[in-house]
């Protein structure tokens, strides 16, 4: 069966080694390749899946293109207003989030508890969506958010604001005057990514407010970000668990059964070996 990643620019992508991975794990004689659309080709590509494909992840600019296109929606995917899997069936093209998935599944694996916390996002991108809901879905007793511009991040999360009206926008200027901290800081920015790894969207004493810190960052394995949670005794989760089991999801969908979770392990080991840090 033939899967790929739907995108505009994917040089950098690590998806076709991690599902290429899971096929040799699973035996089967499937290929994942890069499809680089422009934005007129979205429409044609959904509805006539001129590829033949069984499925298709989607990537940056496309994650919201794709959704007047489809047959269904996952819940998960309809909340966040974004889809990131598409699964072609002959009953049509369904859409759904496996980045939620991906982080649901990280958390729990790190025993990082969300119910009846108070929980700081980093962040307001894309990414930040599917962690936002993530919190939202597992009953998070607060959820702030830092951001750059607060009005902004108000139009870009309006959805999400809408379903839990008592999350708080904080630019970081107001977060660094206060002493508020909590028991889960989450950075869903790119700041401190390879190759610009000296730096952190917070300063180590803000950090240190946290019981556990996340990074969705994995590359490289321990950020600056994280390293100050390290060093003030925090749990720390970096974001390689969420990309590995994202495309695990992905694939349950489109194999339609659910693999072994000692798969993720087994390629984050294989993906580490050619990361830095
Ligand atoms: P995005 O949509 O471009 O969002 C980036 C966010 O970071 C925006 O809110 C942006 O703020 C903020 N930001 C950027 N530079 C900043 C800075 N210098 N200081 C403070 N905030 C800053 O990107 P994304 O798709 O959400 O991805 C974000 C990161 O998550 C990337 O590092 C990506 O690799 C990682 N990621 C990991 C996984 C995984 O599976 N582990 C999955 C998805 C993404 P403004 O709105 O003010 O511009």
């Amino acid at each position: 069966m033939k899967f790929g990643l739907l995108g505009r620019v994917l040089g950098h992508s690590l998806s076709p080694q991690i599902h290429q991975a899971i096929f040799r794990a699973l035996g089967t004689g499937d290929t994942y390749g890069l499809l680089e659309r422009e934005p007129e080709a979205i429409p044609s590509f959904i509805r006539e899946n001129p590829e033949g494909l069984r499925g298709s992840n989607v990537t940056i600019p496309y994650k919201e293109t794709v959704i007047p296109y489809l047959t269904a929606i996952a819940p998960e995917a309809e909340k966040i207003g974004a889809v990131n899997t598409l699964s072609f069936t002959p009953d049509g093209v369904k859409g759904y989030n496996t980045d939620y998935l991906g982080f649901d599944r990280m958390l729990q694996a790190a025993g990082i508890g969300l119910e009846g916390r108070d929980v700081t996002v980093l962040g307001n991108g894309g990414a930040a969506k599917a962690v936002l809901q993530v919190l939202a879905d597992r009953k998070a007793a607060s959820i702030r958010i830092l951001v750059r511009d607060r009005e902004k991040a108000g139009q870009a999360l309006a959805h999400f604001l809408a379903q839990r009206p008592d999350t708080r926008l904080e630019t970081y200027e107001e977060a660094l005057e206060g002493s508020e901290g909590g028991q889960v800081i989450i950075n869903t920015t790119p700041v401190g990514m390879y190759p610009k790894v000296e730096a952190s969207p917070v300063p180590a004493e803000f950090t240190g407010r946290f019981a556990a810190a996340v990074d969705i960052i994995y590359n490289p394995k321990e950020t600056w970000f994280l390293a100050d949670g390290r060093k003030a005794g925090a749990k720390t989760c970096n974001g390689l668990y969420m990309l590995v089991a994202q495309a695990v999801a992905s694939e349950e969908i489109w194999q339609g059964k659910t693999l072994d979770p000692a798969l993720i392990p087994a390629i984050m080991k294989q993906l580490e070996a050619t990361f830095h840090g």
